[in-house]
């Protein structure tokens, strides 16, 4: 599996690039959104809850990086119409676009597939899948603007190996990484756009706390600890590379 957790990003790394984030109120997303911004993007906020979103926004501006934008959005209830709007909205602002993080996404239920609740699987892959879906859709014109965009899918462990309980959630990360790979595979000839997936590993989020209710979260890394993965995949040193599945952390020996 690739990994650059030892990746040293030049300070100036991404000036100039307009990246989304989804998910960027909390936990990865929002470090990753503050990461790009030091880094020199102009970060587009995508989230459900506008006031993380703006607290994310003020840290921004507060450090000094480039003025970044929010966009509110509840992903289980857009339609395909609502991400051609904000593609819209995002070629008037911008032009183009350099890079998207998809990283939002829920747990959904620990439980047995003989057990699982109908509506909450709904639920999971409408956020965790169909919504990545939409709005590759919408925004690839967008991207393909871009002299070196990137997109970047979030994976999982569970994505790439079955593990029993984890329903939904383990076959939406699963299809995450077939969406990576089926798209990487249609624009390796024909665009420069690299398309590729990060497996965070474990990290300190409420999401994690929620999973592993017994763990230390002293003995789990930080959102901040694992960006350099998604620095090397956001940046111009990872053009060329595309299909291909990373992870944020070594392996545990
Ligand atoms: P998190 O702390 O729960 O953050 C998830 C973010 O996604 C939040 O900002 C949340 O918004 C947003 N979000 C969730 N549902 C949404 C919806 N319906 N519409 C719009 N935004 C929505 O999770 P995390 O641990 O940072 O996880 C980030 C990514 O890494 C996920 O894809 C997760 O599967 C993956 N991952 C995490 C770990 C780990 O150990 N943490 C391990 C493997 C993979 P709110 O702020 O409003 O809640």
């Amino acid at each position: 599996m690739n990994c650059y957790f030892d990746y040293s990003a030049p300070k100036d790394l991404l000036k100039g690039r307009v990246i989304v984030v989804t998910g960027a109120g909390d936990g990865i997303g929002r470090s990753a959104a503050l990461s790009f911004a030091a880094h020199g993007a102009t970060v587009v906020l995508m989230g459900r809850t506008t006031s993380k979103l703006e607290k994310v926004y003020d840290d921004i501006e507060q450090a000094g990086h480039p003025q970044p934008a929010i966009i509110p959005i509840h992903f289980e209830g857009a339609t395909p119409h609502d991400y051609e709007m904000i593609a819209g909205k995002l070629e008037e602002e911008f032009g183009r676009l350099d890079g998207v993080l998809f990283n939002a996404s829920i747990l959904g239920l620990r439980t047995p597939i003989s057990q699982y609740d109908t509506d909450i699987w709904a639920q999971v892959i409408q956020v965790n899948l169909n919504s990545q879906f939409y709005m590759t859709r919408a925004l690839l014109p967008l991207l393909e603007k871009s002299t070196d965009a990137s997109i970047v899918y979030t994976s999982s462990s569970v994505g790439r190996k079955g593990r029993a309980y984890w329903g939904a959630y383990a076959v939406s990360k699963f299809a995450t990484e077939g969406l990576m790979q089926t798209l990487a595979d249609e624009l390796e000839n024909t665009s420069s756009i690299r398309v590729n997936s990060i497996n965070p590993g474990a990290t300190r989020t409420s999401m994690r706390a929620y999973a592993y209710p017994a763990e230390n979260p002293a003995e789990v890394r930080t959102p901040e600890e694992i960006m350099p993965t998604y620095l090397y995949l956001m940046g111009a040193d990872s053009k060329g590379t595309t299909g291909q599945a990373f992870d944020a952390q070594p392996p545990k020996i």
